[in-house]
């Protein structure tokens, strides 16, 4: 059995490196790796290569920037000779990116069945570039491994036979789970950012709703300093994020407690996100991962994809239409700390398992 597995983007290094490695471990499954370019430099793609063992991509399509539109043309531009080439049984694509959709569109009209991991979130904001890219690949996708009961639920909704979803649950918590311990040798992160073990906030900022709207943007910075007046704030900071700071005139370097770094590799993220008080992000990745560390999140948006999160207490949603509204939204969360029970909402830790066990069985099948 062969795939073709697209990736391009940092949370989609994570995803992949799980299934990767449950993949090449079976016999007679051979995976062609495929990396558009997306993401490229050592700190939003090499290091998580190095550091969660992915394989070396087969081909890098060397694919980045521009509009949505040139960009995901690019990579289609890109993917139809290879298609050719490799003559794939599957792809297998992850996520809600430009790569995403680019290696669905591009399978589909190749006629080579698409499984989608993350099939099945919503957000129901078609103003999110990621939405439209969820809900296209799931119309192009034939197998749906979906990470929670609620993804399940919605696909049915959406008329997706029973038959083709599977209830796999979130490799992003396999990752965790297999490289928590790696992290822990990494602590030396914490003094070397002057922060202490349960003291500090860690946020993140990068979805395009809050980096392209300056007011938006002004706003979630501001409460994050006035923030760090009374709790050290602790600001790995995404490219496009930088670069939207320096296009509002906005200091792209924290001063005293509001520490403004690089982007950090996964095992110091790892670090950081189990030793903060409070996660507050716009990721849908990193609301997750301060779950499975058992941390309280805050999310700087109007809705998420991770429900169970709300309902269970564990994430609170601030839409960051106003800096003095953000600020007692951390305040509040600050002194509410962590809900009692933590329920195995995104299952055991074994989803990569049963993706490569779905796949492996469609051989059979077909
Ligand atoms: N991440 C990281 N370093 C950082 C910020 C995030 O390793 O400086 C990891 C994080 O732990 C998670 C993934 O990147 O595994 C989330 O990616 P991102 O927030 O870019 O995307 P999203 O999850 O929102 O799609």
């Amino acid at each position: 059995m062969k795939l073709l597995t697209v990736i391009g983007a940092r949370p989609q290094f994570v995803k992949a490196a799980m299934v990767s490695r449950a993949l090449r471990a079976r016999p007679n499954v051979h995976e062609v790796l495929v990396h558009t370019g997306q993401h490229f430099d050592e700190t939003m793609s090499g290091v998580f290569f190095e550091e969660l063992g992915l394989p070396r991509p087969d081909y890098d399509l060397g694919v980045n920037g521009g509009s949505h539109g040139a960009m995901t043309g690019r990579m289609l531009v890109a993917l139809d000779p290879l298609y050719e080439a490799e003559r794939p049984d599957w792809t297998l694509v992850y996520g809600d990116t430009n790569s995403t959709l680019a290696g669905a569109l591009a399978s589909a009209k190749m006629g080579v069945p698409v499984a989608h991991v993350e099939a099945g979130m919503r957000s129901f904001d078609r103003a999110m570039p990621e939405e439209i890219n969820r809900v296209v690949t799931d119309r192009l996708s034939t197998l749906f491994l979906a990470a929670t009961e609620t993804a399940v639920q919605q696909l049915l909704r959406e008329g997706v036979a029973d038959s083709a979803i599977h209830r796999v649950g979130d490799v992003m918590y396999d990752a965790v789970r297999a490289l928590g311990a790696a992290a822990e040798a990494r602590a030396a992160i914490l003094p070397r950012l002057g922060v202490a073990a349960g003291s500090f906030i860690l946020a993140t900022v990068h979805r395009a709703a809050n980096t392209d709207d300056d007011a938006c943007l002004r706003h979630i910075w501001q409460a994050l300093g006035a923030a760090a007046h009374a709790t050290p704030v602790v600001v790995p900071l995404h490219p496009r994020t930088r670069a939207a700071l320096e296009r509002a005139g906005l200091p792209a370097a924290g001063r005293g407690p509001f520490i403004v770094i690089e982007p950090v590799g996964y095992l110091d993220m790892l670090v950081l996100e189990r030793n903060a008080r409070l996660v507050v992000t716009d990721s849908g990745g990193v609301q997750k991962e301060a779950f499975f560390f058992g941390v309280p999140c805050l999310t700087l948006r109007a809705e998420t994809e991770w429900t169970e999160l709300v309902a269970s207490g564990w994430n609170r949603l601030v839409p960051p239409t106003d800096e003095a509204r953000i600020q007692t939204a951390i305040a509040d969360a600050l002194a509410a700390g962590r809900p009692d029970s933590r329920p195995e909402f995104f299952g055991d830790g074994h989803a990569a398992e049963r993706i490569v066990d779905v796949l492996t069985a469609q051989r059979r099948a077909s």
